[in-house]
Formats: C-alpha cells, sequence, structure tokens
C-alpha cells in the first residue's frame, strides 16, 4: 500500500513537472547536449566549497551557480538511497534503476519496490539517451572522466550489464561504440580483446601521454587514458602527467564541436564520490572545485555556440559533509578564519598523506609528514595508530575502514571543524544546475526519471527509448525463432552465438558491433550484449529477418 501511495505521488510529481516552467512542451531543443555529473556530491559541498575558496584568498562563487533551477530526487527502483550505477543509469534511460544494474530493465523486488516493475523485460538492456542520439540523430558522443573508464557513471552511458564490476564487459561495449572521444583513466582495463575493438573501428589510443594528448589535433576517434585506475585527486594531480578535468573537457569539446550532426558529452567529476567515502574535505572540495572548473568551459561554450545545453546534476550524496562539526560551538559568532581552520593549511588528500607515510625510511618520520603535509601535530597516541596500520590498505574505496587511510582521515578531520555522517551514500535531494540558451530550464523538484526523459526532450530524439531498446536490444530467441542457436564459451569472458538456419549462418561475437553472415561481414549500430545473469544473447532486431 505505501509503495502504490508512492507512485500516485510520483505520478502527480510527474504531472506537475510536465505543466510548470520547463516543462516538456517548454524544452527547446539544441544541437549539443553536455551532461555532466559531479558523483557523489552532497549539496552541502557546494557551500563548504564557495566558502573555502573565499578563506584561501579567492572568489565565492562556482560556476554551477549560474545555472541552479531545482533539485533532483535520485532514488532506486526499491531503495530510497541511489548507488552510482543505478542512478546514472536512470539519468541515461529515463527508468528507475536498482544497484548494481547498468541501464537495464530491473528485476522485481516485490518486498521494496516503489512501484511495479515489468518483470517481462527485466535484464534486457535499456537503450541509453547517449545511444540513440547517435543512432536516430547521427550526433557525435564522448565521455570524460576522472575515474577508470569502466566505472559506473561512464559505464551507464553506453553499457549494459547487471553488474557495474563486469568491467570486461562494459570496457568492450564502451569500446565498440565507438565513441570519438574519451578521456580518463585506467589503462588496466584496456585488455587486448577491448584493443583489439579499438583498433578495429579506428580509434587513436593514447596511453599516459600527455603530450600527445595535448598536441592531438585528428579528427577520428580518440581515447587518452592516464593512469591504470583513477586519475589522481586534483590536489595531488601534477599537471605534466595527468591533464585536468576542465583541460580534458575543452579538448573534447574542441574536437566533438566540429562534427556536423552535434554532439552529446558526458563529463563527470568522478573522484568526489571517492573522497567523500573517505570523510576527506579536501579531496571532497578540491574535487568538486575541479569539476566546477570544468563546468566553466561548457557554459563558456554554450554561450558562445547559441545551440547547446548543459545540464549538471550529482548522482547521489555522499557522507553528508558539513562544516559545524560538535566541537564547534559557538557556530554563529565564530568566522570563516576559525570555520576553516587546520584544512587550508591540508597540501594534498588523505589517499596521497596515507601513500607518503607508507614511503617513508623509518616511522620516526611519521609527524614530520604529518607536520609538512598538512601542519599538524600529531599526539603519541595517533603515532601509536598510524604504527599500527602501515600495513592497512585500502581494498575498497566506499569502505576503508581498518585501512592506514581510515587512520589519516580521523586525525585530519580532528583539526578541523568538518562533521560526516558516514562514509557512505545518505538520503538527499541533488542540485541542479541548467543552462539553456533559450533561457527557459527545467525548474523545481523533479525525479532522476523524469531528468531521463527531458534529456531525450532537449535533443528531440525521434522515438522513445523503450522503442530503441527493442531495435537494439531483442533477445536473441525472439529475434531468431525457428533458428538453431548455440553457443561458444571457450573464451567465458566474451562468448560467441551462432545462428543457422538453411544455408545461413550467422555469429555474433559478444560486445561487437558486427556479424557475420556467411563469413561476410555485416555492420551494427550497437554491439551484441551478452547478460551473464541470465546467460541470454541481446541482439539488433533486424538481423532476424536477414535469417529468414
Ligand atoms: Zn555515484
Amino acid at each position: 500500500m505505501k509503495q502504490i501511495r508512492f507512485f500516485i505521488a510520483l505520478a502527480f510529481a510527474a504531472l506537475a513537472g510536465l505543466t510548470s516552467c520547463g516543462g516538456p512542451s517548454d524544452v527547446k531543443q539544441t544541437k549539443n547536449l553536455i551532461i555532466m555529473v559531479p558523483d557523489g556530491t552532497s549539496t552541502s559541498v557546494l557551500a563548504c566549497s564557495r566558502w573555502y575558496k573565499l578563506a584561501k584568498g579567492g572568489e565565492a562563487e562556482l560556476a554551477v551557480d549560474e545555472g541552479l533551477c531545482g533539485l533532483v530526487r535520485s532514488y532506486m527502483s526499491d531503495a530510497p538511497i541511489s548507488g552510482s550505477a543505478g542512478a546514472m543509469s536512470a539519468y541515461m534511460t529515463g527508468l528507475c534503476q536498482q544497484s548494481p544494474n547498468i541501464s537495464i530493465f530491473p528485476k522485481a523486488n516485490p518486498e521494496n519496490d516503489f512501484y511495479p516493475v515489468d518483470t517481462t523485460r527485466t535484464f534486457q538492456p535499456h537503450a541509453t539517451v547517449m545511444e540513440a542520439a547517435r543512432t536516430q540523430l547521427g550526433k557525435a558522443t564522448g565521455l570524460v572522466v576522472t575515474c577508470y573508464f569502466t566505472h559506473a557513471t561512464p559505464a551507464a552511458c553506453t553499457s549494459h550489464s547487471y553488474s557495474r564490476n563486469d568491467d570486461q564487459a562494459i570496457g568492450a561495449q564502451t569500446a565498440s561504440f565507438g565513441h570519438d572521444v574519451l578521456f580518463g583513466g585506467g589503462t588496466k582495463h584496456v585488455t587486448p580483446y577491448i584493443k583489439s575493438i579499438l583498433d578495429d573501428n579506428g580509434t587513436e589510443y593514447i596511453e599516459d601521454d600527455v603530450k600527445a594528448f595535448r598536441s592531438y589535433n585528428g579528427d577520428g576517434k580518440v581515447w587518452a587514458l592516464f593512469d591504470r585506475n583513477d586519475m589522481d585527486y586534483e590536489a595531488d594531480r601534477d599537471p605534466e602527467t595527468q591533464p585536468s578535468l576542465a583541460e580534458m573537457t575543452a579538448k573534447a569539446i574542441g574536437i566533438l564541436s566540429k562534427k556536423k550532426n552535434g554532439f552529446v558529452l558526458m563529463v563527470e567529476g568522478s573522484n568526489v564520490d571517492h573522497a567523500a567515502h573517505a570523510n576527506d574535505p579536501v579531496g571532497t572540495i578540491g574535487d568538486f572545485l575541479a569539476f566546477d572548473e570544468a563546468v566553466k568551459v561548457a557554459f563558456d561554450f554554450a554561450k558562445k555556440d547559441g545551440n547547446t545545453t548543459v545540464v549538471i546534476m550529482p548522482d547521489h550524496g555522499n557522507s553528508g559533509i558539513t562544516i559545524g562539526s560538535e566541537n564547534y560551538g559557538g557556530y554563529s559568532s565564530r568566522g570563516l578564519k576559525d570555520a576553516y581552520s587546520g584544512v587550508v593549511d591540508f597540501k594534498c588528500t588523505v589517499s596521497a598523506l596515507s601513500d607518503k607515510l607508507r614511503a617513508i625510511k623509518s616511522p620516526d618520520e611519521i609527524p614530520s609528514v604529518f607536520k609538512e603535509w598538512a601542519n599538524v601535530d600529531i599526539t603519541p597516541e595517533e603515532e601509536a595508530q598510524v604504527r599500527s596500520h602501515f600495513d592497512k590498505q585500502v581494498t575498497d574505496y566506499m569502505n576503508i575502514g581498518g585501512s592506514l587511510n581510515h587512520v589519516v582521515s580521523r586525525i585530519l578531520s580532528s583539526r578541523t571543524y568538518f562533521g560526516f555522517v558516514s562514509g557512505n551514500h545518505t538520503i538527499e535531494d541533488v542540485f541542479l544546475s541548467i543552462y539553456s540558451p533559450s533561457g527557459k530550464r527545467l525548474e523545481g523538484v523533479h525525479t532522476n526519471e523524469e531528468l531521463g526523459r527531458y534529456l531525450c526532450q532537449v535533443i528531440g530524439l525521434k522515438s522513445g527509448l523503450v522503442a530503441e531498446s527493442d531495435r537494439q536490444f531483442s533477445p536473441a530467441e525472439k529475434v531468431f525463432d525457428g533458428c538453431e542457436m548455440s553457443v561458444d564459451s571457450s573464451d567465458p569472458v566474451n562468448p560467441v552465438l551462432t545462428v543457422k538456419n538453411g544455408d545461413k549462418t550467422m555469429v555474433l561475437p559478444a560486445y561487437k558491433a558486427y556479424v557475420t553472415l556467411n563469413d561476410e561481414r555485416v555492420d551494427l549500430e550497437i554491439s551484441t550484449v551478452y547478460m551473464k545473469k541470465n546467460k541470454s544473447f541481446y541482439v539488433a532486431s533486424r538481423l532476424g529477418e536477414m535469417m529468414k
């Protein structure tokens, strides 16, 4: 009953959105769309970042401020707190999703579902706004992130999997999609299979070479990756080895803006989330401000271009970070210097300080490391804690408990007035900031599903994403009804489907954007998807006709 009442409330909220300023009838279509996601950014990060800039002697303004126009209710189909995979999947598909899914139709979870889930489609890949922008409108596409490129947020743009951790399937689909531009981290995920896909579709691959990235001036497809895993936090970044998010965004826009049919670009400030999980104020604020610089780049381009919409929204909150902890008594009569005491002296993130401690030759150097990099005089008790955690690594960035990083985080936070609810995602609405050349923006409070539908309207898709899902990702047994099918799983990560009917034989390798029909290559718009969860292939519906 509770769920039904919630569903009715959602329906009314959606109707209200349809009739308010900036609703669908008012949406000005633009040739280009830039979607920007500061991952795991609680709304309080805005104020913390503005005041931080002022405390460091800068201007207390953010680029996102100019576009702030509402809030987004981010939740999953069966949980009020979102994970990154489900939250971004909802933005990209316009359908509320579950953890840990990447842009698929969810399964039913009757105990917790907020509304009825269509179980006839469970596990079917759900087409995304970025995929449809290219297949229906011929737009160029790009991804710019600071995490590894198979991470949840970029994954949800053009990949489909039951699990966000299915890096090889996600990486292969991302490569097969043939993005015009992909910049970020994650060289370790470029397997020989993925490299062969990039070679096949003519993508130039730049690896850990910032000079080659900066001098690139081609107009073909290009990837540039800068770290085995995630790129460095902004506070720790060496500009001689890694570009900033703003620089990568500018480079991507420079390439994409030459494409005649326009483009859809997704830019993620990925590591805000990682720093919030670690309860790291400098990491969180530093990476949000780096994201804000990228927003300025996008806004400046959109204003000059006159045919670009920029939509900015975090996927969920994280950690409840804010200033005003228990030890900040008398808060309303204390000044800015007080509020930011301690934190303005931190020269690096919790992660970097932990690595510096691991690198010292003798434990006697512990106090001097804290003094040099954080201006902190540690107590003997704290030093003992550090000593006993030297070999404790972070095994999961979402939960650093028990690691040296956790000890460092606690020591640094105790010298500030920052407080955190936890190292987990939090239940909260996230901010919405939009630039539209028409001056009309989506305003007010909207759900993540509504944002997904708004993105489709901004670029003027010809048909909906459910129809697009059936066009690109129908179950193989339905498409090839009456044919003989077999699966070669000798490479279990990348199985191959073979379909036979009379003298016709079609071979469909998983995650590749082509098939062979009697040994003749047939290119596809989107790759074939193998869904491990239900051991099923999902294929382009037009292939069925070719086998008759
Ligand atoms: Zn996230």
